[in-house]
């Protein structure tokens, strides 16, 4: 099939995080409005494109949905040199998720230098009984290691996904381009 190239510009992304975040959700909410209720884990690093409007200019976003587990770490460092922005999603249920956020930052900005955008992304904002992470405590976290974006986002009942993605890609087209 031939590719039509109609589109402005185009930017790689890529979702990471620990294992059962919620990252391919979120992907599949934004993408295709789908939730998957027993989605599995990654074994590798699955791609979805979405175009969006942002200034009346096509962006076409490649987005990449990393496996979060420890063995595919490697793998997936590889795939930091060419994307231009970073989701890093933890979840707000579980707190390990959360500290872990740091080693992802770690690992993305050894690899890289600041010129990669990061969006901080504590998802399952749905479960507001089961909250174990302060909303201010991931915005003064965010603020302390310059994560340049802070969302809480649900792939459940997909409040705050788009605006997560375009908030992404609109800070880049007017901050990086
Ligand atoms: P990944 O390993 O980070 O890609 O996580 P998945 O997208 O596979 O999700 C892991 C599990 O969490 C699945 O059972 C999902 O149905 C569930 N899940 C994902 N996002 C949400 C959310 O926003 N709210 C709730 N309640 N569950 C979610």
């Amino acid at each position: 099939m031939v590719e039509h190239h109609v589109h402005d510009h185009r930017f790689i992304l890529i979702l990471i995080g620990d294992s059962g975040v919620g990252k391919t959700n979120l992907l599949l909410q934004f993408s295709r409005n789908q939730f998957n209720l027993e989605s599995k884990p990654n074994n590798c690093v699955e791609i979805d494109v979405v175009n969006i409007n942002v200034d009346d200019k096509i962006i076409r976003a490649q987005i990449l949905d990393a496996p979060g587990e420890e063995r595919y770490r490697e793998l997936v460092g590889t795939y930091y040199r060419c994307t231009i922005g970073a989701l890093i999603v933890y979840d707000i249920t579980r707190k390990v998720t959360f500290e872990n956020v740091e080693r992802w930052l770690k690992e993305l900005r050894d690899r890289r230098d600041q010129n990669i955008v990061i969006m901080l992304v504590g998802n399952k904002a749905d479960q507001i009984n089961l909250r174990s992470v302060q909303r201010e405590d991931a915005l003064s976290f965010s603020e302390r290691v310059n994560i340049n974006l802070f969302m809480e986002t649900s792939a459940l009942d997909k409040s705050s996904v788009n605006n997560a993605f375009t908030k992404l890609l609109a800070h880049i087209y007017k901050h990086v381009v």
